[in-house]
């Protein structure tokens, strides 16, 4: 059978996108397929989440030709005020601030919400002639040999590339038909999801509130708009959504506080049940796994999609760099360069999530009192406080070019 395109990518969500532009601009051809109806992306209650991206997940956006398009929508993220909270008791005394001035390279990051990030990439890549995209149509199985990769879809047709590329998310359909095991667990908590309208302006302050049953985040949207993401143990979760509106909101205002006036729900509400899974490896013959497909983690430090655009920026990097050397880009030698660039950055990432989930969901008052004091050293140390925001940004490691702002 003849190759479709060069590169196959499973999975149309945010990263598969990212990683087909930046591959078309580099010459490669692409066949991008989902599962989903291309329209239901477009719908505004498709998902409910606001992002916060760094100020390197920002740059890969602009060099794949998407950021003017998001950031008509975007609210640049100015500071960062996270505090220890108990509903109706408000923030502990200690806090971590962090202030963008003192990075000087301006906003640490930008809040865009889901429908404009995905309507902004899914626009371009039915624009970009490199690029085939196929929705609704499931990947159903795939199959491996020294030269190529064919998948089949739900209607018999069977597509073949160099390389197959999963990017389906924290259940990897790609991944577990090649035999990657995984590694996690569940959190026992889910992430209740909804903007918020307030009387008084967020001045571009994101807040996080450690609470016992998980985090509570209060995002910067345009204008007196943010975004909420509250984590809370799953049975209550479920409970607290099941409410009527009125209801959700009066369980919602004790742990919110009133710093910013009055707040009333916006559009719809999302639930999303939270876990760890990290795929044992991000590649095989021929085989490489990008965005959640790879590391799903918990979204107390906002840094899933930031990571997953480190994938898509590292692996576009490695491709584009053996097409030119005329190296074979299926090849697991190729494929073990991404895989050595990106494995340890993001174990390290879901471990740092995972430790500061499990220090700060909790009531243990010597817990608590080490993590105040630790907050407030942090915040005291000027150099201390700069690392965090540089890494926050995105800005420390060995950044790819694309998260530099620099073309491949
Ligand atoms: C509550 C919450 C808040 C978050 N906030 C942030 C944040 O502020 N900042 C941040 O950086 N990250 C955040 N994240 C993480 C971020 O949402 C994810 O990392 C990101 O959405 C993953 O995108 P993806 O493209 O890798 O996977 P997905 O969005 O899961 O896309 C997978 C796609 O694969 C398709 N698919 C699956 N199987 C098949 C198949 N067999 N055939 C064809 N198609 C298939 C699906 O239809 C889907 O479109 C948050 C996560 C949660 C849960």
């Amino acid at each position: 059978m003849k190759n479709t395109s060069d590169i196959l990518i499973v999975g149309g969500g945010l990263n598969g996108p990212a990683l087909a532009l930046a591959l078309a601009q580099t010459g490669h051809s692409v066949t991008l397929v989902d599962a989903q109806p291309l329209a239901s992306f477009e719908d505004a209650d498709f998902d409910g989440r606001g992002y916060a991206l760094a100020l390197a997940s920002q740059r890969l956006l602009a060099q794949i030709g998407i950021w003017d398009q998001v950031a008509e929508h975007a609210q640049p993220m100015l500071e960062i005020k996270a505090s220890d909270g108990t509903a109706g008791e408000g923030p502990s005394p200690f806090f971590l601030h962090f202030d963008h001035r003192e990075i000087e390279e301006g906003p640490m990051g930008y809040m865009a919400e889901d429908r404009y990030l995905r309507r902004a990439l899914l626009q371009a890549v039915v624009a970009e002639p490199k690029i085939t995209m196929i929705n609704e149509r499931r990947v159903i199985d795939q199959e491996i040999d020294q030269t190529g990769a064919s998948i089949t879809l739900d209607d018999g047709s069977e597509l073949r590339g160099k390389l197959l590329v999963g990017s389906d998310g924290r259940q990897s359909g790609t991944a577990k038909r090649a035999g990657i095991a995984r590694s996690g667990w569940d959190y026992g908590q889910t992430a209740l999801v909804c903007a918020i309208d307030h009387e008084k302006p967020h001045h571009g302050i994101a807040h996080q509130f450690f609470m016992a049953p998980g985090p509570l985040a209060i995002l910067p949207l345009p204008g007196n708009h943010s975004s909420i993401v509250w984590s809370e143990k799953t049975e209550t979760a479920q409970a607290i959504h099941a409410l009527e509106d009125a209801d959700y909101m009066a369980v919602l205002r004790p742990r919110f506080g009133d710093f910013l006036g009055e707040i009333s729900l916006v559009g719809k509400r999302f639930t999303y049940p939270l876990n760890l899974t990290i795929a044992n490896s991000f590649v095989a013959d021929r085989l490489a796994l990008v965005g959640d497909a790879a590391h799903g983690m918990h979204p107390i430090a906002g840094q899933g999609l930031n990571a997953g655009l480190r994938d898509v920026g590292a692996l576009a990097e490695v491709i584009t760099e053996a097409t030119r050397r005329g190296e074979d880009i299926g090849s697991l030698l190729v494929l073990e360069r991404y895989q050595q660039w990106r494995r340890f950055d993001t174990a390290a990432l879901a471990a740092t999530t995972d430790m500061v989930n499990r220090l700060f969901s909790n009531n243990n008052p010597l817990l608590r009192l080490g993590r105040d004091l630790g907050m407030g050293l942090v915040s005291s140390l000027p150099g201390l406080r700069r690392g965090f925001m540089r890494e926050a940004a995105g800005l420390t490691g060995d950044l790819p070019r694309l998260l530099q702002g620099k073309s491949i």
